[in-house]
């Protein structure tokens, strides 16, 4: 890139910023001028289609927007590093490079694994009854529910798959307690966010009595976990399919896409571009027919409607090892701003992680889990990717559970002790 080049994209950006701190809705308006690749194509159905894994790097910010909202099925992103991976056919390699991203092939390691699961994880059945011992071992501790079915339970094509949640508190303490709900397996091919919500639940009840946190934080705090959201898609990764992300709804939906909270950019006047991989059924990012159109989506809202004490919460995905905080689609500073970056830096910062919005550090995001527990209830709600892999082995699960454990107690205990701007109680 020449100078002059380069000039005018940090002038840009810094127009940019500048508009990103007015009031009003918040909008990136990307560099049009600079947009020298077509996008149009970017978003065609490519289920089917020859697909290489690419090791992204980008120059400038408009590059990563660019490429990140077209549809192309983007992974494994580092803000530091200004580095991601994508997984695209010959004619996205050739549109990428246009829009100045360094593309090169690489293999993606244990993704063409036809064997389901690596050795140790817990299969769907696996978890299901593990929880249902958590119950029966810890009767004064755990409420186990079904708290919705699959869509493809709810249309008749697999009678067990279940949507569970996990609640975990003294029962004996019978005053109101601030909850802290974790969700996690919303992607379904991003195994290690499964074993971490696991391990919490392990965590809280096994060591009840014997560790005085866990005792701490179970008389005064309730831990909700929904430890797989999407098991239709988690099944099928099962199955072989290492690289399923959707749900099984026809070509699928991303339900993290898929939420009631600035849905499609509907709150804002957002760029064309940007609703270009939202729009496409064939797109990794496909958000639905409308909002909350998915029966998995509307289970994970209704928790919050139903559980009007959760103050806290964590939506996990893989992979990449970023913290983030409301809105993905903005650079606004919400109330809570200050609180949220004082527990990123007392939590998953220490162990490397990069934090911010999503659109801060990334790209611009919508109708996201962890948005729509922070617009439409108040809550403090976060935004997490662990790890470096989507299978990682499971010692290196067990390394990160026993660096991170800490931390993630930390965001329980955050439950009740955030200030809130807009509580719902
Ligand atoms: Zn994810």
């Amino acid at each position: 890139m020449n100078s002059t080049l380069k000039r005018s994209s940090l002038v840009a950006l810094a127009a940019l910023t500048l508009a990103a701190c007015s009031n009003g809705p918040t909008v990136f308006r990307p560099n049009t001028q600079q947009a020298t690749g077509n996008v149009q194509g970017l978003n065609t159905p490519v289920r089917g289609l020859p697909q290489t894994t690419v090791a992204l790097r980008w120059q400038n910010k408009n590059q990563i927007v660019q490429a990140a909202t077209s549809g192309i099925d983007l992974f494994g992103a580092n803000a530091s590093q200004r580095t991601a991976k994508a997984r695209v056919t010959a004619e996205q390699q050739v549109q990428l490079r246009a829009m100045g991203l360094q593309v090169t092939p690489i293999v993606e390691a244990r993704m063409d694994d036809r064997a389901g699961l690596p050795t140790g994880y817990m299969t769907y059945g696996q978890m299901v009854e593990k929880l249902k011992a958590l119950a029966a071992q810890y009767p004064q501790l755990v409420t186990l529910e079904d708290v919705g079915d699959t869509y493809l339970k709810s249309t008749g094509q697999a009678p067990n798959n279940d949507i569970w949640a996990i609640s975990i508190t003294n029962k004996n303490v019978r005053t109101a307690k601030p909850a802290f709900m974790m969700t996690a397996g919303v992607h379904a091919r991003e195994l290690a966010p499964v074993e971490l919500a696991m391990k919490i639940a392990n965590e809280m009840t096994s060591k009840y009595g014997k560790d005085p946190q866990i005792t701490q934080l179970m008389d005064t705090r309730e831990v909700i976990l929904l430890p797989m959201v999407n098991v239709d898609g988690r099944v099928e990764v099962e199955k072989g399919n290492a690289w399923q992300r959707k749900n099984m709804n026809g070509r699928g939906i991303d339900l993290n896409r898929n939420f009631d909270s600035c849905w499609n950019y509907k709150c804002l006047n957002a760029p064309s571009s940007w609703l270009n991989g939202l729009t496409s059924p064939g797109s990794e990012t496909y958000s639905g027919p409308r909002a909350a159109s998915e029966v998995e989506t509307q289970a994970v809202q209704a928790m919050y409607t139903r559980k009007p004490n959760i103050r806290a919460s964590v939506d996990v995905h893989a992979y990449g090892e970023m913290f983030f905080w409301p809105l993905g689609y903005s650079e606004k500073t919400i109330p809570e701003a200050a609180q949220y970056k004082a527990i990123y830096q007392n939590t998953f910062a220490r162990h490397g992680y990069s934090g911010g919005t999503s659109l801060e550090l990334l790209y611009p995001t919508s109708g996201t889990t962890d948005d729509y527990g922070y617009e439409k209830h108040g809550a403090f709600s976060m935004g997490m990717e662990v790890g470096q892999s989507f299978r990682p082995s499971y010692s290196e699960v067990e390394a990160m559970w026993n660096t991170t454990r800490a931390s993630w107690l930390g965001l329980v205990q955050a439950a009740g002790t955030v200030q809130l701007a807009n509580p719902r109680r």
